[in-house]
Order: structure tokens, then C-alpha cells, then sequence
């Protein structure tokens, strides 16, 4: 086994053949991460930074009791100064971060939180420094000397990428080297220069609880998010890609088509042969619509026997001959051979001036209805100002 083998199953907990190229990617860029596994990361980085920033601001305030006690008149008022400072910053962070789900937001408060502590790192190491070496084992001058591990074992609560925890620790260690550079005039080099050492061995195990927090990460999203029986999307991950693709189709003025697929008579195969029989039926019909998708449209089982093919920037034109070629390809067999049928809504976003995914879901799930109590076996397309719908 390679070195490199040995170091990702030892960093994503996976035994190395169910080690993936696709999840090795996964780890490295987040460029080809799912829209749900992005959410949820910037949910997470979000709620993490809100966090973080809200506890640092509180114990820059209360950290200014503690230097009353300790230093003098001069170098107490600077400190004030400069902890007030950094924790209205910090309180204007967490009032700013708003209930955004994007990447870019979470990288930009990141961005400010670790700026915020970097800078007053900067404004503090210049007036602390004497009893910054001399007094380590002194209250709250400890607090001090530890500041910059602090900052750094920070970057281990969140699930970052291995591009994304090399450039946070160039970053933060250059940061240092500059603070370390530009403040050594009153000291001699030596002891900046161990602090950047060990700064470097806190960051090294500080980047692999960040990206080793990510494997799981991936994987609990993936475990939850698919359904075990038919491998589509379950339910409640259906939801939410719905509600991301629903926002981008309105952010880029594209299309958006849903077809809603319900089994027809599947009750009676759990009843004739036994649900394990049923359970077979819908594997392979899932198997069967999956083969008929395109990789960018998305398969969810919405219930027992229902499926949801949500196909973005697609119309209902394009939908129906997916759907036409789906029903020729045939959707699998039912145990007494005959084929096994479907009723199909299919609606798409411009021409139901639908506003919101519930609303899409519901007018999809009204013409599969209609499809069904026609005679079942058949799809129609949902057109506005045709209360009848038509039949495609
Ligand atoms: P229709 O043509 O009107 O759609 O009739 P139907 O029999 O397909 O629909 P109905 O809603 O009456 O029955 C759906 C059945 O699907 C009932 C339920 O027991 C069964 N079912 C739901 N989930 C599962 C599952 O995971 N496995 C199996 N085997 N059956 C399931
Ligand atoms: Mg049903
Ligand atoms: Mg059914």
C-alpha cells in the first residue's frame, strides 16, 4: 500500500478499498463537492464563526478586568483600547452573519474573525513583550503568550478541504512571521523564532482534525442523504436540493422542470408476492429511471412507490421526451412478467410562474393525479390557463 494510502484511510477513518477516487477529490478541492454537502459546510462553518466570535468577544471584555490587575497605567489603557476594538469587531461579525448558506460568506467571516484576532495580536505583542517571555507562568500574561496557538487551534473546528488548510496555515503563519518580524526590535530573534516552530507543529495536527472532521462529514451527508433500499436521494435531501436548485433557476433566470413519477398498482405486488418482491419492483424501476437521467438531473424517492426527477435547466418540452424515452426503454418488469407502469406529472418553473419548489411539487403531483385517474400508464404536462391540462 502507498504512502499515500496509508495517510488518507488513516485521515478519513475508510478502509482503502472502499477509498474512492471521487472521495480522495472530495477532500482535496471543494470544487466538485454536491450543492448538499456545500450547504451544509457553510452551515456549519456559519454557525461555527457566529460561535467562536460571539465566546472571543466576551473574553475580550472580561480579559480587561484581568490586566487592571496586572499592568501598569500606559500599557493597561493601550490593551483597553485595543480589546474594545477587536471585540465590537468580532460582535459586528456575528451580528452581520446572516442566515446564508454560500461558501463565500463563510469564507469572508472567516476571513474577518481570524483578521480581527491577527490584528490585535499585532496591536498587543509590541507593549506586552517583556513579560510576554520573561513572565509566562503569570496570570493573565499566559493568555498573551498563548494568543497565537489559540488562533491556530481555531483553524481545527472547521471541515476545510486540504487546498483550504494549506492556504488558512500559509496564511496565518505568514501572518506571525510579520507580527514576530516587526515587533523583535526590543528582543532578540531566538524566541519569535520558536514560537514560529511550534506554531507550525500545532498547525500540522490542527490541519488534520480539520480535514479528517470533513471525511466524516462527507460521509454522514452522503449516509443520510441517500435512500438505502433504491440509492436515490431520500426525502428530506430531496427537499433540499430542491429548495438550491429552486433559488438558482430564480438567480439565473433558468428553467427548472420537476416530473412526478407514482407506480401504478404496486400494492397489489406486496400483496400477490410479498413486500421483499415489492422491494425488488422498485430497485430496478429506480435503476431503470436513474439510466434514463441525465448525470446533472437528480433522482428522489418522495414516498413508498413515488419518484421525483428534478431535471435543472430543462423544460417541459425536454422533461416529457426524457419521460417519452423512459417509458419505451420500460420501467422493469413486475414478478408476473407484465411490464410495470407509471403515472407522470410533469411540470416545469417558466410555465407555472410557480414561486416556491412546494408549489412546482404540488402542480406535478396534481398532473400525475390527473394522468392516473385517466386510466393510469400515461404522463401529462402541466400548461397554465388550461384547467383540463393537456395530454402530451
Ligand atoms: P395506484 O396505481 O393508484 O398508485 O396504486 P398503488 O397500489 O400503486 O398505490 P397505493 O398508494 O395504494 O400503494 C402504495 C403501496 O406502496 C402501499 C405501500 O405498502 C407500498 N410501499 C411503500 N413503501 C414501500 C417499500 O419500501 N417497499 C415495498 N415493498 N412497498 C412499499
Ligand atoms: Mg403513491
Ligand atoms: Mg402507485
Amino acid at each position: 500500500m502507498s504512502v499515500f494510502r496509508v495517510l488518507m484511510t488513516t485521515l478519513t477513518g475508510i478502509n482503502s478499498e472502499k477509498l474512492t477516487s471521487e472521495r480522495v477529490g472530495s477532500l482535496f478541492t471543494a470544487t466538485n463537492h454536491s450543492p448538499l454537502l456545500t450547504r451544509r459546510r457553510a452551515i456549519v462553518f456559519l454557525s461555527r464563526i457566529r460561535l467562536l466570535a460571539l465566546v472571543s468577544a466576551l473574553f475580550f471584555v472580561v480579559g480587561i478586568f484581568l490586566d487592571a490587575l496586572y499592568f501598569d497605567g500606559g500599557t493597561f489603557r493601550s490593551l483597553m483600547i485595543f480589546r474594545c476594538i477587536t471585540a465590537f469587531m468580532l460582535l459586528l461579525l456575528v451580528l452581520g452573519i446572516r442566515k446564508a448558506d454560500s461558501m463565500q460568506s463563510a469564507y469572508r467571516a472567516m476571513f474577518i474573525f481570524f483578521a480581527a484576532n491577527l490584528v490585535f495580536q499585532a496591536l498587543f505583542q509590541p507593549i506586552v513583550l517583556p513579560e510576554y517571555f520573561q513572565s509566562i507562568g503569570d496570570f493573565p500574561s499566559a493568555g498573551y503568550a498563548i494568543f497565537p496557538f489559540l488562533i491556530a487551534a481555531c483553524i481545527s473546528i472547521f471541515p476545510l478541504t486540504i487546498k483550504e488548510t494549506f492556504l488558512a496555515v500559509v496564511l496565518f503563519l505568514t501572518a506571525e512571521l510579520l507580527i514576530v518580524t516587526l515587533s523583535s526590535s526590543e528582543l532578540n530573534a531566538q524566541p519569535g523564532l520558536g514560537i514560529l516552530v511550534s506554531l507550525l507543529c500545532v498547525c500540522a495536527l490542527c490541519a488534520f482534525s480539520a480535514i479528517s472532521q470533513l471525511s466524516y462529514m462527507v460521509s454522514l451527508v452522503e449516509q443520510a442523504s441517500i435512500d438505502g433500499l433504491t440509492n436515490c436521494l431520500s426525502r428530506s435531501s430531496g427537499e433540499e436540493i430542491l429548495d438550491i436548485q429552486f433559488r438558482i433557476a430564480n438567480r439565473q433566470k433558468a428553467n427548472l422542470t420537476i416530473a412526478f413519477l407514482d407506480i401504478d398498482d404496486f400494492k397489489v405486488i406486496n400483496d400477490r408476492y410479498g413486500h421483499e418482491a415489492g422491494d425488488r419492483v422498485l430497485c430496478t424501476a429506480a435503476d431503470h429511471i436513474r439510466k434514463n437521467l441525465r448525470d446533472s438531473d437528480i433522482l428522489v424517492r418522495w414516498g413508498g412507490e413515488e419518484f421525483l426527477m428534478v431535471l435543472p435547466h430543462t423544460d417541459a418540452a425536454g422533461a416529457t421526451r426524457a419521460v417519452r424515452r423512459l417509458r419505451a426503454n420500460s420501467l422493469g418488469k413486475r414478478p408476473d412478467n407484465t411490464p410495470l407502469t407509471a403515472s407522470i406529472g410533469i411540470v416545469d418553473l417558466d410555465s407555472s410562474g410557480a414561486e416556491s419548489w412546494v408549489e412546482l411539487v404540488d402542480l406535478a403531483d396534481a398532473q400525475m393525479y390527473l394522468a392516473k385517474t385517466s386510466g393510469k400508464n400515461d404522463f401529462r404536462v402541466y400548461k397554465q390557463n388550461d384547467e383540463t391540462s393537456q395530454f402530451a
